[in-house]
C-alpha cells in the first residue's frame, strides 16, 4: 500500500506526474479539482452547490472539501494506494489526515513563481472546439490559430497577470502551514519541477525508492 500527497502549484505539472505514478503503480489518483468538476458537469446536488459558490466569486471553503475527501476515501477502491492532489488544504487537516491515513510521503514540486507565470501565460485555448495550446510546449501550426478548425485562439478568462498573482498568493498562503506541518513530521520530498517531466518522474520515483521510470 502507497499512499501519497501531491503538493505544487497550478502549471507544476502534478497532474501529470500523479497519473504516471498511479498507472504504473495501480494507484487511485484522487484529485480534488476533477472531483468538483465532475459534480458540476453531472449536475449532482454537489455540483450545484459549487456552481453557486462559484457564481457569487467565492471559493469553495475548506470544510466542503475536506467532506469531498473523506467520502471518495471511504469508496476504499484503492487496494495498491491513492495520490491526492488538492488536499489538505488547511494545518488541523494535515493533522487529521496523517494520522487517519499514515501517509508514506508528500511529493511537493517546486516551481519558482517566475516560472509558474511563464507557463501559465503562455497558455492558450480555442473557444470552438475546445483543443489547448501553449506557446512555450504545445504551439499550434499556424500562430493564433487552433490547428483543428482554424479557429481564432484565446486567452482563458482567468489567465490574466492579476488573476493569476492572486491564485501565487493564495497558493503559498494555504500551502505553508502544511507544508510545515508535514516538514515537522519529516515526510516532505521536494522534487524540482522544472525540467522535463519524464526526469521529474524518475526524481519523483528515485526520492520514493520506487522502481525506475521508463518513459
Ligand atoms: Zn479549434
Amino acid at each position: 500500500m502507497r499512499k501519497y500527497v501531491i503538493m505544487g502549484v497550478q502549471g507544476s505539472g502534478k497532474g501529470t506526474q500523479s497519473q504516471l505514478l498511479c498507472e504504473e503503480f495501480d494507484l487511485v489518483h484522487i484529485s480534488v479539482g476533477d472531483i468538483f468538476r465532475w459534480h458540476v458537469r453531472n449536475h449532482t446536488k454537489l455540483g450545484a452547490q459549487v456552481r453557486r459558490i462559484m457564481a457569487a466569486g467565492e471559493l469553495v471553503d475548506d470544510d466542503l472539501v475536506e467532506s469531498v475527501v473523506r467520502r471518495r476515501l471511504d469508496d476504499h477502491d484503492w487496494n495498491y494506494g491513492f495520490v491526492i492532489d488538492g488536499f489538505p488544504r488547511n494545518g488541523r487537516q494535515a493533522e487529521f489526515f496523517m494520522e487517519s491515513y499514515d501517509i508514506d510521503a508528500v511529493i511537493h514540486l517546486e516551481l519558482p513563481d517566475d516560472e509558474v507565470r511563464r507557463r501559465v501565460l503562455s497558455r492558450r485555448l480555442c473557444p470552438n472546439c475546445g483543443m489547448d495550446y501553449n506557446l512555450i510546449a504545445d504551439r499550434p501550426e499556424q500562430e493564433g490559430r487552433c490547428d483543428i478548425c482554424g479557429h481564432e485562439l484565446v486567452t482563458r478568462a482567468d489567465d490574466t497577470p492579476e488573476a493569476l498573482e492572486a491564485r501565487l498568493r493564495d497558493y503559498h498562503e494555504k500551502t505553508r502551514p502544511v507544508l510545515e506541518l508535514f516538514r515537522r513530521k519529516e515526510v516532505v520530498h521536494d522534487v524540482d519541477g522544472r525540467p522535463p517531466l519524464g526526469d521529474v518522474q524518475q526524481a519523483i520515483r528515485t526520492t520514493l525508492g520506487l522502481p525506475a521510470y521508463k518513459g
